[in-house]
């Protein structure tokens, strides 16, 4: 049963919005009823109860009518949809409400069918991802292939641990690095996305193991985008450094592969 958790969580969400919708449209008694429970945290039990029923009562009138818009896609209904989150200790997609300016980006090395590097930059409220094979590297002649995954949810950048064998993305996951991440050209949120929509994307990392300009350029193909991961020229580039091949141990708890495939979860989900 894959979906049974994300589709509960959004049917809830779905009945919620229909019957707030439901009481406003309705100028009688139920929005008084309704409108009285809302100031009324914490007062009786019994006033709770008949708010709920008021509840109730309008989901089920608005269920009867036919649909008036198709239902609304998330930004991680992808990410929802391919896990089970009752296997998996990996967080279920949530789109937190905006907080700063600060943008963050996180490293994980996935020991998956096929080792790679899931690089992820935050941005709108999610991490948007790319699958990056042989990882980044710090030579800004080397181009990194970075095919474009599903977006994550901001909780995942605290993800280390196993996803069980079987299970989408099934093996272990290390956080390799993580830090904050800013424009290259002091325009903000507003120059990544544009960057990320016209598949040319500069930026400036301040990790612990990558810092400095890096860029991801779009390729033009079919099918899923394919990007091209490129360190820019500065004073973090250095040919002769393999920080892949250097770095082999988690950031957050200098754990190996091995240690982290064998040792306890030490992650858990805030559900
Ligand atoms: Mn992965």
């Amino acid at each position: 049963m894959t979906k049974r958790g994300a589709k509960g969580a959004s049917g809830t969400a779905a009945t919620k919005r229909s019957a707030g919708a439901a009481t406003r449209r309705s100028a009688g008694a139920a929005t008084k009823r309704s409108a009285g429970t809302s100031t009324k945290r914490g007062s009786g039990a019994s006033a709770k109860r008949s708010a709920k029923t008021a509840a109730k009562g309008s989901a089920v009138r608005t269920a009867k009518r036919p649909a008036k818009r198709a239902p609304k896609t998330t930004p991680l209904t992808e990410y929802n949809a391919k896990r089970d989150f009752t296997r998996t200790v990996e967080p279920a997609g949530k789109v937190p409400k905006p907080r700063g300016k600060t943008l963050h980006f996180v490293i994980q090395k996935h020991a998956a069918s096929h080792l790679h590097y899931d690089f992820r930059l935050e941005l709108d409220g999610v991490m948007k991802s790319w699958a990056v094979p042989k990882g980044p590297s710090l030579d800004p002649a080397v181009r990194r292939l970075a095919m474009e995954v599903e977006d994550h949810p901001i909780a995942y950048n605290t993800f280390e641990g196993t996803i069980p064998q079987g299970e989408y993305g099934g093996g272990t996951v290390m956080l390799w690095d993580r830090g904050t991440y800013e424009a290259d050209d002091d325009g903000g949120a507003a120059s990544l996305r544009s960057g990320y929509e016209k598949g040319e994307l500069r930026f400036v990392m301040h990790g612990k193991r990558l810092r400095g300009g890096f860029v991801l350029t779009r390729r033009r193909r079919p099918g899923r985008p394919q990007w091209l991961l490129i360190k820019r020229r500065d004073a973090y580039a250095d040919p002769e450094r393999d920080v892949t091949t250097e770095e082999t141990t988690s950031i957050a708890t200098r754990r190996t592969m091995e240690q982290i495939a064998s040792g306890r979860r030490v992650w858990h989900s805030d559900r």
